[in-house]
């Protein structure tokens, strides 16, 4: 008999104690982890084992279990936040289930009901609601996560998985306003290419720009822009989507950020970003190729207005520099405050999905748990 995934069959098992709570000042990204774990187990036999919350604690794997050597595994990101009311929101977790089961088809690990997963996964967070800070900006991110555990040395599709989800407090990306960031544009590596791998989270697109990133950090650059192809067109800035405000050659302002042509990772942040900027209906908004050359040109002629990254740790991470082929290329940031780390409109997009995401905007996008 193969059963499917099914929210009503969860079962908790609670821990005999419950951790001591960490300070929201002590908290460091990633590092500190609630009370209980979301586990379902997967067998091609039988199907979806029935969900169990349990205690928080270290999973026992046989050393053959394939996501040891062949890297199956794969990963969602999205965070709970808390409303001044003290409801529990969840911010377009629908847009994580899908990508979830395209980046588990992509390494033929098992598909599962999205919905069913996410009700799972909702209940996890009511019962951690204590772990979720209230101040603004601070939150609860979650790390649905799926790996091959069939112990096997063969490279084969996997006849086991795991699926378990855990949690972390997190605090705000930027402790004390916007802080821009220098990039180093990387023409030695690259992250991804056509009919690769970087439109999954899978975890074997991010160890190998591991290295790249300590390099740039080395050279003094937060982080790394990924570029594709002999014309340099940009992909991504780090783990983050790219967004970049000109003026074209038309005199047409114009949003821009690479269309998603199976190298570029599909974000929740980018797909609002995109959203917003079209019902503000103020500018142009394309997603289209640009490269850079383009950029440089623009900011040549005086026509680059603002660049940023974009994701859920961060919302947007505006863009102060890049360092190009030799060249130390200028982004502007806001031309009426020299002392601003964000343009206006990285501002604008920052405040008003900080607003919806902690409910003080409603919006259809903010789902409220309790
Ligand atoms: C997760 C991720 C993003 C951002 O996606 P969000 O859904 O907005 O958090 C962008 N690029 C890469 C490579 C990512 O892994």
């Amino acid at each position: 008999m193969i059963y499917v995934l099914q929210h009503k069959k969860l079962r908790v098992q609670r821990p005999q104690h419950l951790k001591s709570l960490i300070p929201s000042k002590d908290l460091v990204f990633g590092r500190q982890f609630t009370d209980h774990m979301l586990n379902i187990q997967w067998s091609a036999e039988n199907g979806w084992s029935d969900p169990l919350i349990q205690p928080y604690g270290k999973i026992s794997l046989d050393p053959s279990a394939m996501v040891f050597h062949y890297s199956f595994e794969c990963f969602e990101g999205l965070k709970a936040y808390k409303d001044k009311n003290g409801k529990i929101r969840l911010f377009r977790p629908d847009m994580n289930m899908k990508r979830f089961k395209k980046s588990a088809a992509r390494i033929s690990l098992p598909d599962f009901n999205g919905e069913e997963l996410l009700e799972c996964i909702k209940e996890l967070i009511r019962l951690e609601e204590r772990w979720i800070p209230v101040e603004r900006g601070y939150s609860l991110y979650i790390r649905p996560t799926l790996i091959g555990t069939q112990e096997s040395l063969g490279v084969n599709s996997t006849g086991r998985a795991l699926l378990f989800v855990i949690c972390s407090p997190v605090g705000p990306y930027y402790k004390t306003g916007f802080s821009a960031v220098r990039l180093l544009a990387t023409t030695e590596y690259v992250r991804a290419w056509p009919g690769g791998t970087g439109d999954a989270k899978i975890g074997g697109n991010y160890a190998p720009c591991v290295k790249p990133q300590i390099d740039a950090s080395k050279k003094g650059y937060h982080q790394n822009l990924w570029l594709f192809g002999e014309n340099d067109e940009l992909t991504e800035v780090g783990t983050m989507n790219c967004f970049v405000l000109l003026k074209n050659e038309l005199g047409e302002t114009e949003l821009v950020t690479p269309p998603l042509d199976g190298s570029i990772l599909a974000g929740v942040t980018r797909d609002s970003i995109l959203s917003l900027a079209r019902s503000w209906n103020e500018f142009k908004v394309s997603e289209r190729k640009i490269t850079m050359p383009e950029v440089v040109k623009a900011a040549e002629d005086g026509r680059l207005i603002e660049m940023f990254g974009s994701g859920t740790a961060c919302i947007v991470s505006p863009i102060e520099g890049i360092y190009y082929r030799g060249q130390n290329l200028k982004v502007p940031l806001d031309p009426n405050d020299a002392s601003s780390q964000a343009g206006p409109v990285t501002r604008r997009f920052a405040d008003t999905l900080l607003g919806i995401q902690y409910g003080e905007i409603p919006h259809e996008w903010s789902i409220i748990l309790n």
